[in-house]
Order: C-alpha cells, then structure tokens, then sequence
C-alpha cells in the first residue's frame, strides 16, 4: 500500500493518537442452514451453550470495568444486556429449534431471535420495544462468536487501537474506549454529536470525514489521527510516525491534567465584570472532584446519558439517586439538569425502533418527554425531590412552542402538590429554564422570557436548524457555521429579551468554549459560559485579559457584518488584539 495517505478531516476529539485500525462494520452476518445429522445435534447445542457463556461473562467483566471507569450508571447498559444473554426460555427455545428441524446452531438462534423482534416491533409497550437495541446487541456477539467472527479481545485489544466505522453509538464509545482504544475515525458524527460529546469527555483523539473505511483503511493499518489539525495518516512511513511520536508527547496532556493544575476559574474581565463559568456534564465522575475544588457549578447536565447508559427509563429512584449525588456533591453550586433530550438523529434506534426520514426534525426532546407523559412525570419528580434550595435548576430541551413550557411548569405544579401531600421536601422555588436552540425559540424569546427563570442557550442545534445543516454530517460542515450573521442574530434577541424581562443566560453549546466568540458573547451581555471541563481554565484566563466595555463596541460592530467570512474576520483580528494587548482602541 502506498505510504503516507493524508486526508483532511474535521476534528471531533483533541490530540493525536497512532495505532492499528479496527474496522467496524455495520455486522451483517452470511447464516446458512445446514443440516445437521441427529448423532451431531449435540456438538450444535454445545457450541450455543459455549458461545452464551462466553457472552455473558464478556458482558459481567466490561461491566465492572465500566463501573470502576465510569461509575454506576455506566452499568446498567450491560445489565438489561447480561439479563437477555442469561434468558433461559429463549435458550431453550433455540435448542428445541435445533432438535426439531435438525438444523445449526447459528441458524436455529437467528430463527428465533427473528420471531422474537417482530414480536416485539408489534407490541405496543415502548418497554418491549426498546429491548430490541439490547437484544440485537446481544445478538451479535453471540453470532460472533459462533461463526467465529472476532472483533478484538472483547476484554481489550492486545495494542493502540483506532476504532474506524460509520458512526458509534455513545454505549459502545463508552463500551471500547477501556479496550486500549486509542482513537476513533468515523464517517459520521461531528464534533457536536453525541458521540463526539462522549468520545471528548474520555478524552480521546476523533475525526470525522471520508477515508474510504474498507477500502484505504482495512483492519490491521497503521494509522495517525491528527485531532487538532484536522487529518488522517494512513499508512505514516518511519519518519511521519517519529514527527508524530514526538509531537503527541509534547501535545498530549491528558484533559484531566489541565483541570488538576488549575488554581482559580474565576472569569473576570479587566474592568472587572465577572461572567460566571459552569461545567456540562455527560458522564458523572470523571471531573466532578476538580469542579467543586475550583467552586464552578453545572451548566449542563445531559441527564439522557441514564437513558442510554441503560437503553430504556430510568424509574423515578435511579434517577433520584443520580440527581441528588450530583446535587449534593455540588452544593452550594448550582447544577443545571436538563430533562431528556431524547430522540433526534442521536438516539433514533434507541426508541423502539421508532422510523424517521427526518429524525433532527422529528420527535426529539421536550415532543418526546410531553409524549411520554409517565416518564416525564417520573423525571421532574425525581428532579423536584433531589432539589435543595439555591442550588437545582430545572432545564428544558428544544423548546419549540411556549406551550411546551406552559405543559412543564403545570406538571412541576401538580408534582410540587403531590410532595408537599406527602409530606416529601424540595425547594419550592426551584428555577426552570428554557433551552433556546431552535429559531422558533429564539424569534419568540420576548414572551418565552417571562414564563420562565432562565436561558440557556444550545448553539449545537441552534446552528444546524438555523442553517438547515445537520451537525453529525460532514458533507454540509461547512454550511454549519456558528458565526453566520442569522445565527448571531437570534443569539442578539435572546439575550436581549431575557434581559429585558430580567431572567440570565448561558450560553451552553460547543461555541461557549471558543475563545474567539467569547469576546462578542461577553460584549452583547451573556451571564453565563458553560462548556466542557477541560477548556475551563484557559477561558478563565483569556475572559481576564478582556476588557468588557470594548468588547461590547465590539459586539456591536460584529452584529452589522453581513457574512460568516467578515464575522470570522473580525473575530481572530478580536483575538490576536487580546492575546496581544496592543494598544489603541479595540477593532476601530
Ligand atoms: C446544544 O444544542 O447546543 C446543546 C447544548 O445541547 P446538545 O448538544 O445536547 O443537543
Ligand atoms: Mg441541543
């Protein structure tokens, strides 16, 4: 093979890592029916028993690993998984099958699983249907395993590996990044993605773009990953590899070190004005230590990761356990928790298999929970009891309509009266919010901003829906542009509306983390900035060498440009003036 392909890609995941890929192919297995004479039926039965054995001790160890990496709910995605693998009567019906027909193994198990989904596709019980992810999960590892097709060590590959495939689900990110997998190349799922939200709190190098999976790059090749320039080296010859070695020593701190070494993260600008800094949150753990140290709060908490942690609801006393953990390890910080934003291209087949041609602009957060009326209720409850005063926010994802607020706070209501009935204790002025992230939102931001507390708002989706370009597809990245003057503009109205009616607002997409945009967001009033851990302290700093009165002329001259290029422009000659300092006005 050639040596040294290089092919640009967009970054999804800082650093750079080097290894062999694995290719992941979407598993479609070749199943023939053979048959089997009945003096050898029982070697076809001994090969099932082996095969669910060897599934579910799989599934018991990455589980513990899990739990020591991640934490409790982590586990749960393997627990409906290890239940399903130890069902005895779907066992046994797959052995029946073998005897009767006379048939393989592997065939008689697909056989069966086939009658088993379109059972469940049928039923009308979303519980049932959304067994359907775990069991094809579980379905293919025991079809692996029988038609001896390996994927690695399940238990770890044996070197540096770089995961390549279309897009990974946030569980199986979870799932391998423990397996010494060292970065991932995929097709799909950009840096706003939820994939790329869990692949970045791991901390491991990603790109997204086209490599020709199966083809330039098959299982076995050496690749570099090039997370902070954007590029992918198929086949590095000894020199790249070196420079590369070499550069991902001096690069590669490792996210949590950046937090360790931190001393303050307070963001005060050079005139004083100090613009609050809040962490989101994805999965619980890994930074929280270093967060309460340094006294930031919540911005974000995307409370979905314990649906897909476990591929169905949580019941009301997981997710009260969940919520009053962080609550009280947070306390008296705020912590912002975001009811489910479920649904949408990110966990489409998550919900029973529910089909959408156009899922982004389906049934998806707050349309999803308000459907659901018994698992919302069961949210905001456990939400309600985990609060103590001061410190729990209530946030609502993709509001569209201010009748979706209206429906939330008459539930907080009815629930509110339920605990004080039973005597249970919250705190009655617990704030709710509005996430802004759809255009509809933020052109009605006026009368948004007096039914609720506060704003929040979620550039990710904002910038997709104004720009009609969708943020996990890198055909149309450069269509998705948080500095288009539509987007800026709705950003203007919203902070300008939720000002007037005196409620704060966050900014808490990936855009908050950019120190270019900070000084614009800082100049047109933003209270909040609410990003990823890691970039934490380096915003800290850069907010202090900001002096907030020029940034609001700033902001001000930025909202008359009319293009993404000027806007853009305008910004990085904003951030060469502040990482320099020089002198004269700012920007004239
Ligand atoms: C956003 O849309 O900017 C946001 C913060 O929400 P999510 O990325 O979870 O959709
Ligand atoms: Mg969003």
């Amino acid at each position: 093979m050639r040596e040294n392909i290089r092919i640009k890609a967009v970054p999804v995941s800082r650093g750079i890592a080097i290894g062999r890929a694995q290719v992941m192919r979407d598993p479609s297995f070749q199943i023939v029916r053979r048959s089997i004479p009945a003096g050898r039926l029982k070697d076809e039965i001994d090969r099932l028993d082996t095969a669910s054995q060897k599934t579910i001790a799989e599934l018991e160890s990455t589980r513990n690993k899990a739990v020591r990496a991640i934490g409790e709910p982590a586990a749960n995605i393997f627990d409906a998984q290890i239940m399903i693998a130890s069902d005895s009567e779907f066992h046994d019906s797959v052995i029946e099958r073998i005897r009767r027909d006379k048939i393989n193994a592997e065939y008689a198990y697909q056989e069966t699983l086939a009658d088993t989904i379109d059972r469940l596709e049928r039923s009308k019980d979303p519980y049932l249907r959304q067994m359907i992810h775990d069991i094809r999960a579980v379905s293919e590892r025991m079809l692996s395993l029988m038609l001896g097709i390996g994927d690695g060590d399940r238990n770890g590959f044996d070197r540096p590996t770089i995961l390549a495939g279309r897009i990974f689900s946030p569980g199986q990110v979870m799932a391998y990044g423990k397996r010494n997998v060292v970065g991932f190349l995929t097709e799909e799922g950009g840096p706003t993605s939820h994939m790329g939200l869990i692949i970045r709190s791991l901390g491991i190098p990603a790109v997204m773009g086209d490599f020709g999976i199966g083809e330039v790059l098959t299982t076995g090749t050496e690749v570099i990953i090039d997370g902070i320039n954007g590029e992918v080296i198929i086949n590095p010859d000894a020199e790249t590899m070196q420079n590369y070695r070499r550069m991902r020593q001096q690069k590669q701190r490792h996210p949590l070190n950046v937090l360790r070494r931190a001393r303050s993260l307070k963001a005060i600008c050079r005139d004083g004005r100090q613009i609050q800094l809040a962490a989101n949150l994805e999965i619980p753990g890994t930074y929280e230590e270093h967060l309460v140290r340094l006294g930031v709060g919540v911005g974000l908490y995307r409370t979905e990761f314990l649906y897909f942690a476990k591929q169905a609801f949580p019941d009301e006393e997981e997710q009260y356990r969940a919520y009053s953990r962080i609550v009280e390890r947070f306390a008296p910080l705020p912590v912002t928790l975001r009811t489910f934003d479920l649904g949408g291209d990110k966990y489409a087949d998550h919900l029973g298999g529910i089909h959408e041609d156009n899922p982004a602009l389906g049934w998806r957060g707050i349309r999803v929970s308000l459907d659901s009326k018994k698992f919302y209720q069961s949210q905001l409850r456990a939400m309600l009891r985990a609060s103590t005063p001061g410190n729990l926010k209530i946030l609502i994802p993709m509001v569209s309509d201010s009748s979706e607020i209206v429906a939330t706070l008459d539930l907080i209501e009815k629930i509110k009266r339920e605990l004080k009935r039973s005597r249970i204790a919250f705190d009655e002025h617990v704030r709710v919010g509005a996430m802004i992230e759809v255009p509809s939102a933020a052109l009605c931001a006026d009368y948004l901003a007096e039914l609720v507390d506060f704003f929040s708002i979620g550039t990710n989706d904002l910038v997709q829906y104004t720009m009609a370009a969708d943020r996990s597809n890198h055909w149309v990245s450069k269509y998705y542009n948080a500095t288009h003057p539509a987007v800026l503009r709705l950003i203007q109205m919203t902070i300008q509306a939720a000002h007037e009616n005196g409620i704060p607002v966050t900014v808490c997409g990936e855009a908050a983390g950019q120190k270019e945009l900070a000084p614009f967001f800082i100049g047109l009033g933003v209270d909040e900035l609410s990003m990823s851990p890691t970039l934490l302290p380096g915003m800290a700093q850069w907010i202090s060498a900001i002096n907030s009165v020029d940034a609001k002329r700033f902001a001000t001259r930025v909202m008359r440009l009319t293009n993404a290029k000027k806007v853009q422009r305008a910004l990085s000659e904003a951030y060469d003036y502040v990482k320099n300092q020089k002198k004269g006005g700012w920007l004239q």
